[in-house]
């Protein structure tokens, strides 16, 4: 039996995750497998029933439960509240107690919705990234990071720092999954600047001829990868790269495939593993039934297929939006001329359907 804390949060989470789970359902008797999901409340939720954004109740149930789907948190309500109260607290809180330090970003272009991108159909047409960005190092959680002051002048300090094992850890995370891809791994750093990245590029490299000699590495600098993905991002396979240049072009990548609605993720730990839409809670849009359920369906493939080592599920799940899709049904968000618009709970039963 497998346990999965299902915290659908704030707004459109709500609304997104539930198609998740009817697809998880789905999923649960297609491989007769007992799969027991416990909700529990994180966000802004949490805040008006327990006074705040990560209660202990909810951080040692998703702890025992291994396996976490997310929704999303925040909303207006909340913005007023101090920094450490916020809605979005609860995420940093989970991301660091379940240790989870690899964040794995795919950007697909699904070539139903080749017209939604912002790019020319034939640079974006086939589009098959996937970002592997370290989520628990570098400048976002190196020490001393601080705002000082100095003969009455303020100085703001933050210290990038990166370990041989963390870079390890990391890059194995990304060759494994490129030799179950097309067996191409970029390393974005910026190793002519800065000391981490030559650290980091040495590691890499080191990792590459050991252990996966089968995979082709190459290097990039990271002001060259964020021009590369706008220009040829056909070129790309698996990305690997450090915590703030993954912050950064990780959306990038992902605006390149069109709608936020339909973009997954991962985030893995050495013992757990969080899944979640890339979008927020989307309170312009929340009780509508408007929100793009397909993201967090996408984010529940990925369950499947990195936590449960249900491949073959993970791409019938695939394939399922892919044929809805080219059946021409739409949430708002994709819309185009000649098309039928769903609400979010149609497009969950339209998938699970097809499945
Ligand atoms: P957002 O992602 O919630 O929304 C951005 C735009 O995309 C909005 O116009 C929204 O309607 C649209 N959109 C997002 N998801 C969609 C979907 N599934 N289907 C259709 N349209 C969709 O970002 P925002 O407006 O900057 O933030 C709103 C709130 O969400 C804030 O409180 C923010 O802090 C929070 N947030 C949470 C997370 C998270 O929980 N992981 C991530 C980002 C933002």
């Amino acid at each position: 039996m497998f346990k999965i804390a299902v915290i659908p949060g704030d707004g459109i989470g709500t609304e997104v995750t539930s198609q998740a789970v009817r697809i998880l359902k789905k999923s649960s008797q297609i491989l007769n497998e007992k799969f027991e999901f416990v909700e529990l409340k994180a966000g802004g939720i949490a805040i008006d029933s327990f006074g705040k954004p990560l209660p202990d109740e909810t951080l040692s149930a998703a702890l025992s439960c291994d396996i976490v789907l997310l929704g999303a948190v925040g909303g207006p309500k909340w913005d007023n509240l101090p920094y450490e109260s916020k809605p979005e607290q609860a995420l940093l809180g989970l991301r660091k107690s379940l240790e989870l330090y690899a964040n794995i970003r795919p950007a697909v272009m699904f070539d139903a919705l080749v017209e939604s991108s912002a790019l020319k159909q034939d640079i974006v047409k086939g589009i098959d990234i996937v970002v592997v960005r370290e989520l628990t190092g570098g400048i976002y959680f190196g020490k001393p990071a601080t705002i000082t002051k100095e003969d009455g002048i303020r100085r703001g300090v933050n210290t990038m720092t990166y370990t041989e094992l963390e870079i390890e850890r990391i890059a194995h995370t990304a060759f494994r999954l490129a030799k179950s891809r097309n067996k191409h791994v970029t390393s974005v750093d910026k190793a002519n600047i800065l000391h981490t990245s030559m650290l980091w590029r040495e590691v890499v490299s080191g990792i590459a001829k050991v252990n996966y000699p089968d995979v082709r590495l190459d290097h990039m600098y990271v002001d060259n990868a964020s021009m590369q993905l706008i220009r040829n991002p056909k070129q790309f396979d698996v990305i690997l790269t450090e915590n703030m240049f993954g912050d950064i072009l990780s959306d990038e990548a992902s605006m390149l495939t069109g709608s936020i609605g339909m973009l997954p993720s991962a985030s893995i730990g050495t013992k757990h593993a969080l899944y979640e839409p890339v979008h927020g809670s989307a309170p312009d849009i929340a009780g509508k039934g408007l929100a793009n359920p397909v993201a967090s369906i996408l984010s529940a493939a990925m369950l499947l297929e990195y936590s449960l080592k249900q491949e073959e599920l993970a791409r019938k799940i695939f394939r399922a939006v892919e044929i809805v899709l080219n059946e021409g049904y739409r949430t708002a968000d994709i819309v185009s001329k000649g098309t039928t618009t769903l609400t979010t709970e149609q497009m969950g039963q339209r998938i699970e359907a097809a499945i």
